[in-house]
């Protein structure tokens, strides 16, 4: 493509069954909003689009558990995802929602269109149907065994393990998610895209077409769901939360949630337009336009083969030009789950860290799963704090505005004549805009930043090797010269970390007085101007842009996890099989009692035993009992108890114990007492 004439810049829709997390910020929104900030930086015509995923299945799943109605689910969840990326700067030009009425408009007229052309196969099927639940089962209704890679809890429309996307009847050994029923076969009648149609379109556009320029990851998945073989695949579905299928015999019947889904960026752009008084149509019709989808990597089926095949369908559309899909982000070793609460929440995070947006925006583009699966540690996150942004870049900054202040009440000083390593810097400064623009339009964001980074360390050591706090002692027009150097870097890094950045480029052009004074540059600007602060622009005083991150701070986190992960292993503990069944004879062989605990304690040397005195009713017999890792000796006298009485004596650690108390244990570890615990009840009273 030529240069584009026009910018329409997608973010997968996230599902509103949940808020946000970390992963879903590195692998998605934030890569997308550095690729728009820069467009919009250099001057081009954008279009941002998002919003919310509405329908769907696991909504209807999670309104059924939490006894609500779809329409609660997906409100409550759109607010709080709307506000997360407000908060963290993701610049969106429009943010709808799948539920918006002109989003069922838009996709009711897709798939008409497609209807009337003739594009979708008419089948009447047998589908997997749960009698109890009376429902047919599809997508997440359903688990069962992946048929590539044996996956046991692959769901009905894909396999999150292998990323294969699946037909209900492709598991195998079903399971309804409803009811846990095996599920029996219904007919029903349903529309198809036949994908096996666009086979030869979709090598010669992706195999061929886009060989060089999409990613390996990317490119590689496509390649083998072609080379396998592509088949119709149904985009309706039994269900009544959704847009009802626009055609004759699709009562109760809904579009497919992935068939609506992607359509929600036409419509979120139509909203857009409407609002802005533009027309939508070039956005997504005129080949002058670059179409760029930003999503993960388990949507990549659904942006690769699926949309284009819809788009190709309906024929007046333009396709994408790339889908720079990431991996996917591990916290601390472990994949990032919402139902595990394995996660770094972002409305939990801006708590936490007011004010600290750019951090994390900071260490998930280091850090980001752009090329494989890639870790987030809070480690790593204080590490690049406190190495990175506070002693490099922060440390940079703050020491040029708090000089200019010291030396020159905030003036800009003019400059005498350049020695070689003033031209040297000058020169590579200017070098810096095309060479992170180079990363950004590759989509290496990690790249970018890392330049920007370079950018902040020339400033640092620039100024550490020339010494200006020295110099001033003997030389004052040297130190105007070093002064005024400083300043255009810590420009420059203004303008440049803006899409990276957004908050602190915001307080740095504050703090450098340039937004006001009419004195602000354009990325391009950096390049091509002579200078960027001119001598004699007063400047604004020092305020820190970033903060030491301490030790303590770190270890909440991380226990904040620790108990997330031990409340997993509470839930996950499986309960005992039943033992072989014993007669009734057997067990009326048990003699067990009421006792109450008289005297208790600690037996020498022994971390778990207690030696307790306990009044049976019978007699008062000495018991030697595990429990001292759960109880104080002082927290049992008194207890009343069951006992076994009837157990035969043995030996602990040299005391003779004289039967058994029932305790259980739950599922953190922690020992109970199987106990009547009523004061009516009197000791030697038989369990029976
Ligand atoms: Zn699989």
């Amino acid at each position: 493509m030529n240069k584009p004439k026009r910018y329409t810049v997608t973010t997968a829709l996230p599902y509103t069954n949940g808020p946000i997390h970390i992963g879903h910020l590195a692998g998605v929104y934030v890569p997308a909003d550095i690729y728009v900030r820069y467009l919009r930086l250099t001057g081009n015509d954008v279009a941002f689009i998002g919003g919310s995923d509405e329908h769907g299945v696991p909504i209807t799943i999670k309104a059924k558990n939490e006894g609500v109605s779809p329409q609660d689910i997906v409100d409550k969840y759109h607010a709080i995802i709307k506000k997360s990326f407000e908060d963290f700067g993701i610049s969106y030009d429009n943010y709808s929602r799948t539920s918006a009425p002109i989003h069922h408009e838009t996709a009711s007229e897709f798939f008409k269109t497609l209807n009337e052309k003739g594009e979708f196969i008419e089948e009447t099927t047998e589908q997997l149907f749960d009698e109890q639940a009376n429902q047919f089962l599809a997508d997440r209704f359903v688990t069962g065994t992946c048929p590539k890679c044996g996956n046991e809890e692959a769901y009905g429309d894909q396999c999150e393990k292998c990323g294969t996307s699946l037909n209900a009847t492709d598991l195998i050994n079903p399971k309804s998610a409803l009811t846990g029923n095996v599920p029996t076969l219904k007919e029903t009648k349903h529309w198809f895209l036949p994908l096996d149609r666009y086979e030869d379109f979709l090598k010669e556009w992706i195999l061929v077409g886009h060989k060089k320029d999409w990613k390996p990851n990317v490119y590689g998945q496509v390649k083998s769901w072609i080379d396998d073989g592509l088949r119709p695949r149904a985009v309706t579905r039994d269900l009544d939360w959704g847009i009802p299928v626009p055609a004759q015999g699709g009562e109760g019947k809904v579009l497919y949630v992935w068939f609506d889904a992607p359509i929600g960026y036409i419509s979120s752009t139509k909203e857009w337009a409407a609002r802005e008084g533009k027309d939508w149509e070039p956005y997504w019709k005129d080949e002058d336009t670059k179409l760029v989808h930003f999503i993960g990597k388990d949507n990549i089926v659904f942006h690769c083969i699926i949309f284009p095949a819809m788009l190709k369908a309906e024929g007046s559309y333009i396709l994408p030009d790339n889908v720079p899909a990431n991996e996917f982000l591990n916290l601390e070793g472990n994949k990032l789950s919402t139902s595990k609460n394995w996660a770094v929440w972002l409305p939990e995070y801006l708590k936490e860290f007011p004010g600290q947006q750019d951090v994390l925006r900071y260490v998930l583009t280091a850090n980001a799963p752009e090329t494989k699966d890639n870790d987030f540690t809070w480690k790593d996150f204080q590490a690049r704090n406190n190495n990175e942004l506070v002693a490099i870049f922060g440390n940079f900054i703050n020491r040029v505005v708090v000089l200019t202040n010291k030396y020159y009440e905030g003036i800009v000083a003019k400059p005498s004549e350049f020695q070689q390593v003033d031209e040297e810097t000058m020169a590579a400064v200017k070098a810096y805009p095309d060479v992170i623009a180079s990363s950004i339009e590759r989509y290496r964001f990690r790249e970018a930043l890392n330049e920007l980074m370079n950018l902040a360390r020339l400033g640092n050591k620039y100024l550490a090797d020339a010494e200006p706090w020295k110099v001033i002692k003997e030389d004052e027009e040297r130190t105007k010269t070093i002064m005024y150097v400083a300043l255009q870097i810590a420009s420059a890094l203004a303008t440049l970390s803006e899409p990276f950045l957004p908050f602190t480029s915001k307080k740095l052009k504050s703090m450098l007085n340039v937004t006001l004074s009419g004195v602000e540059t354009s990325w391009n600007d950096v390049s091509t101007k002579e200078v960027l602060l001119p001598a004699g622009h007063q400047i604004g005083k020092a305020d820190l842009l970033f903060s030491k991150i301490e030790d303590e701070t770190i270890q909440a986190q991380l226990d904040k996890l620790k108990a997330s992960k031990k409340a997993n292993e509470a839930a996950n503990k499986t309960v005992e099989p039943q033992k072989e069944t014993i007669a009734f004879e057997d067990f009326t062989k048990l003699d067990m009692r009421v006792g109450t605990i008289l005297e208790a304690e600690k037996m020498p040397k022994a971390k778990k035993l207690l030696v307790l005195k306990v009044d049976t009713g019978i007699d008062v017999r000495t018991i030697v009992s595990g429990i001292a890792e759960s109880f104080t000796p002082e927290e049992v006298v008194g207890k009343k108890v069951t006992v076994l009485v009837n157990l035969a004596p043995r030996a602990l650690r040299g005391v003779e114990s004289q039967g058994m108390i029932l305790m259980t244990e739950t599922a953190d570890g922690k020992l109970v007492f199987v106990n009547p615990d009523d004061a009516t009840v009197t000791n030697g009273l038989q369990i029976s």
